[in-house]
């Protein structure tokens, strides 16, 4: 980080992402594809993050120095806050903003600074829904309750890690992380009793380590619980620990994201997902659905995110688990009929197909 950009810190500064950064008229350019209907603000400070998440590019004991972090250096340029919150009331005034969110990094200002930094915003444009993208390990309930209050709305939470053992593995001690798989699921829990059902979401990675079972089974239990999941691909960070590994074949990302959507919309029955030894899904009914309508839709493959205040997806994370020119892992548009082509050779769906019950 340069000098200038290690006295630039947050709560008066703000990173925003080159999408919303573009759209707020604060860099030229144009976004393909995307009407980027929410604005992502991230926290600033010299250190990047105090965690050390593996694939993440502002971990603490990452490899590559924060000079060459181009991921966070190039695509979310530093703004000051107040400049930033004025664009997004007169972005409001000219059509809506979908949603802001406000992404904490783990650090000891975080909590105190997402506070000012939601209260600027919700003072700015008081009807423009704010999520606070929290770090857990900066909260507690009386705490959820202050960032409420500031005018936040949804809580999204990085769990990022389908388990508990690929969580201690990526995030938690065995990383020398500070992350405590518990401690967000105590967080998540205290802020869905007082945010409300589907205020409240995980970001969730394919490709750490974990089973498809892990993630199918996760996927259950948030339903169950009313809290959201939003999918995210792996994809190596250079400079990272986990620069060198591969990402998830786009197979398994196709079949996860058609699960997940199943599940969450066509009411699947847990019996109907198996799995083999090593927890791959070897089959999948859908018994009175249509598999091949729902695939074709491409609904299942489009970016999920938190909802603006009419309720359509707001935050689409374009470029989130890809880079541009590469493959869409998940689509921030909707599909067109060669997209889904597409989808449907990488998804193979003839080998995880059912027989037994109509699909
Ligand atoms: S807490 Fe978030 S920002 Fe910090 S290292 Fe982990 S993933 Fe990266
Ligand atoms: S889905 Fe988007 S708006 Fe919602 S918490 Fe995650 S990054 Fe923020």
């Amino acid at each position: 980080m340069s000098v200038q950009e290690e006295t630039r810190i947050s709560p008066d500064w703000v990173r925003i992402s080159m999408a919303a950064a573009i759209e707020l008229g604060l860099k030229p350019g144009r976004i393909h594809g995307c009407n980027c209907g929410c604005i992502n603000l991230l926290q600033n400070y010299p250190e990047g993050c105090y965690a050390n998440c593996s694939y993440c590019g502002l971990a603490r004991e990452r490899p590559g120095t924060a000079e060459d972090n181009t991921f966070i250096r190039v695509s979310w340029p530093l703004f000051p806050t107040d400049l930033v919150a004025e664009k997004i009331a007169e972005k409001e005034r000219e059509s809506t903003v979908g949603r802001v969110c406000i992404a904490q990094v783990q650090d000891a200002r975080a909590y105190r600074d997402l506070v000012d930094m939601t209260k600027r915003v919700h003072r700015a444009a008081p009807d423009v829904p704010i999520s606070a993208l929290v770090s857990a390990g900066t909260l507690n309930e009386e705490r959820l309750g202050v960032v409420k209050e500031a005018g936040a709305d949804i809580i999204g939470i990085g769990l990022d890690a389908a388990s508990k053992e690929v969580f201690h593995e990526t995030r938690g001690r065995g990383v020398r992380g500070p992350h405590d798989w518990d401690h967000h699921w105590a967080i998540a829990r205290a802020a869905r009793r007082m945010y409300g059902a589907w205020k409240v979401n995980f970001h969730v990675i394919v490709g750490l380590g974990e089973t498809d079972e892990e993630l199918v089974d996760l996927f259950f239990g948030l339903k169950g619980e009313e809290i959201a999941a939003y999918l995210f691909s792996f994809n190596p960070e250079p400079g990272t620990v986990m620069q060198d590994v591969e990402r998830a074949p786009i197979h398994r990302t196709r079949r996860i994201q058609l699960a997940k959507h199943l599940i969450e919309n066509e009411g699947l029955p847990r019996e109907a997902v198996m799995f083999d030894d090593q927890g791959a899904i070897v089959r999948l009914d859908a018994p009175g659905v249509d598999i091949d309508d729902v695939t074709r839709s491409g609904v299942p493959f489009m970016t999920d995110g938190c909802p603006s205040r009419t309720g359509e997806v707001a935050c689409n994370r374009p470029y989130g688990s890809y880079r541009p020119g590469e493959e869409f892992r998940d689509y921030p548009f909707q599909p067109s009929s060669d997209d889904v082509m597409v989808i449907e050779e990488q998804l193979r769906l003839d080998e995880v197909r059912g027989h037994g019950e109509p699909v």
